[in-house]
Order: C-alpha cells, then structure tokens, then sequence
C-alpha cells in the first residue's frame, strides 16, 4: 500500500517515523518544513540529518504525487498548471485581493456538469481528484508564494470541477485545510456549486460556518435550463429554498453568483427577475462579466449593461458587488490553461 504522508491522520504519521526509528520530534519537524514552510523535498529540509533525509528521499513515498507544470501571472492572478501522477493536468490559481490570498482549487479533472459559458465544460470529465490531489494545489501555491514570505488565507473550491459532485473528497480535504497544520478558518473557505441541492443539504449538516456560493445565472427556469443542464434536475424555487436552508442552519450569508453574458442573461429584466425570486434572503450578490473562451459564440456584456444590472439590485436593497476581472489575459477562463497544456 501506498502511504499517503500528507492526508494521514497524526496517530499515523507517529506510527510511520517510529517504524523509521526515528524520535517523535522528528515528525514535528517535517510536518513544519511541509506545512508551514512550504518546503516539499525532503532533501531540503536542512535541520534533519542528512542520513534521515537520505532515507526519506529514497525509501518513503514522495510528499505529493503532484508538480507545477506551469505557472503563468496576470495582474491579481497566478494560475498554476498542476500535474498529477496519471498525467491528468488541472488548474489552480492564487488570486491576490485586499484581504488577503485566495487559493481556487480544482476538485475534478473536467466537469460532468456542461454549463454553456464554461471552459472546464468544453474539455469534458476525465475524474474526481483525491484529498491529496486538492492539498497538493495548497502545498504547491505555498511553496509558489514562499519567496515573497506570503501564503495562502482563502480557499475556493471553485476551479475545475464540481466540489458537490466529489463530495466526501472534497469535504475530507477541507477537514485537512481547516486542521491544525494548514489552520486556515472555515469562514475563509469557500465551496461554489452549480446547484447540487442534496449537496447543499449535506453541507449545511456538517456543522462547519463554509460559505456557500451558488452559480445561479437566471432566475427564470427555461433560461437557467439553456444555460446549465444541472437546473433540469433543480429548478431555481428548489435551489433557493435549499440556500435559504442553508444559511439559517449555518448563519453564513450565501453568495450568489451570476455570469452576465451579453445579450443572454444581462437585460434590465432579468436583472428585476432576479430581484422577485431573492428578495428577503440572507444572499450576496456576486456580478461577473463574462470572459470569452475560444470556440464559444458568449460575449461578455457592455459595461453599460453591468451597470444597469447592478444599480437595479443596489436600488433594492440588496448586496450586490461586481468582480474584477483577476487574469483576463493569461487564459483567463477556468480550464483554458489545461486547455491549451493538452492540446
Ligand atoms: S461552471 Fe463549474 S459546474 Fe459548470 S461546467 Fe464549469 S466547472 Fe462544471
């Protein structure tokens, strides 16, 4: 059996450098070399000696089963080209704001889910990506920032992928990120679906303050329909009932977010549409102008439009923001980076 060094619980991890015939405080230390500073080879981990490390090296499984392929900065984004042990590339992106650094992490290879306006759709589902998988882009966007001094304090799971749709991976992989050795707070970490009610159900169950954030698009049924495949089986009256479920049970504000796409989904109307079905719920309001992917006929919306779109909002009372357009240049879409890595 593989031994998976990272994702092991502390009890194991013990057991593993005692069979090493190693002192407890052993495991300390390489447990800080990885976690804290980002340090992924055990040959550098330079206060082990250099006959441990040598062992290590040579005779335990590597840290991750996982390496940056490339890793291309536009502005507030760095979006890294992860590899995995199959050869499976996914994407995550560190995503620099005022309040800090946010990770988007992958939770799939591809996506089954075949929303129209997205990138990761075009390229189809190859699997789900394991814990490790996902704490590898962690460890991977650490290591990436180690340099400059600076790491990671925001997580979304909202690269390529469904988080819901890989639901125990992902969730195991959150328990390990809000644990005592990434000690990120789960009020940081966010988990973005396309509206997997039975998942949102889940979550809101599992006694975590997540937030929750919803790719909705269109409040009217037939356009939600035309747009993502998903809402056939979740009409939007059911969706928004489980994200009023939700945050009552967590007290978390939900976000939601909307891609406006010129022409489809960015009217004035849809914007009062939209205003109907949320009124009253403890919701967020999250604008994002479509960013154009190749061989796709979207356009992203006239600025005019945007505006438009968030002052009807505003003007109801509501909390509404629109994005910034993080990596516009640099394959700017998720899963255009992978894309074009595999072509
Ligand atoms: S938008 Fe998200 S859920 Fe929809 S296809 Fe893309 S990755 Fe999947």
């Amino acid at each position: 059996m593989v031994l998976d060094f990272i994702t092991l619980a502390h009890e194991e991890r013990s057991a593993w450098i005692a069979s090493l015939g190693e002192q407890k405080y052993r495991l300390q230390q390489i447990e800080e070399w990885i976690f804290k500073q980002g340090v992924l080879d055990y040959t550098q981990m330079a206060n082990l000696p250099k006959p441990l490390r040598d062992t290590l090296a040579q005779q335990s499984v590597p840290v991750l089963s996982a390496k940056v392929v490339a890793a291309r900065t536009d502005g507030g984004a760095t979006k890294l080209a992860v590899e995995l042990a199959d050869t499976q590339v996914v994407e995550a992106v560190i995503m620099r704001y005022r309040h800090g650094l946010a990770l988007c992490v992958s939770t799939q290879a591809g996506c089954k889910m075949g929303c129209a306006f997205c990138a990761t759709a075009k390229g189809g589902f190859a699997r789900n990506l394991s814990r490790h998988e996902m704490l590898a882009q962690l460890l991977l966007a650490n290591a990436h920032l180690r340099a400059k001094g600076e790491r990671v304090t925001h997580i979304v799971l909202m690269g390529m992928g469904e988080p819901l749709d890989n639901y125990e991976e992902s969730l195991a992989f959150i328990r390990i990120a809000v644990g005592p050795l990434c000690s990120i707070s789960a009020r940081r970490i966010s988990v973005s679906t396309c509206g997997l009610v039975p998942g949102i159900e889940r979550l809101a169950g599992e006694g975590l303050p997540l937030t929750l954030t919803v790719s909705l698009n269109a409040a009217d049924d037939e356009l939600r329909q035309s747009l993502m495949p998903v809402a056939k089986a979740y009409p939007v009256n059911v969706v928004l009932a489980a994200m009023h479920r939700y945050a009552e049970v967590t007290k978390r504000r939900v976000t939601i977010e909307y891609v406006l796409i010129k022409g489809v989904n960015d009217r004035e109307r849809h914007a009062r549409e939209l205003v109907q079905k949320i009124k009253g719920g403890n919701f967020h309001v999250n604008l994002i102008p479509y960013n154009p992917v190749a061989n796709s006929s979207f356009e992203s919306p006239l600025p005019a439009s945007v505006r438009t779109f968030q002052e009807v909002l505003s003007g109801e009372g509501m909390a509404v923001t629109v994005r910034r357009g993080l990596g516009t240049t640099v394959q700017g879409a998720c899963g255009q980076l992978r894309g074009n890595l595999q072509k």
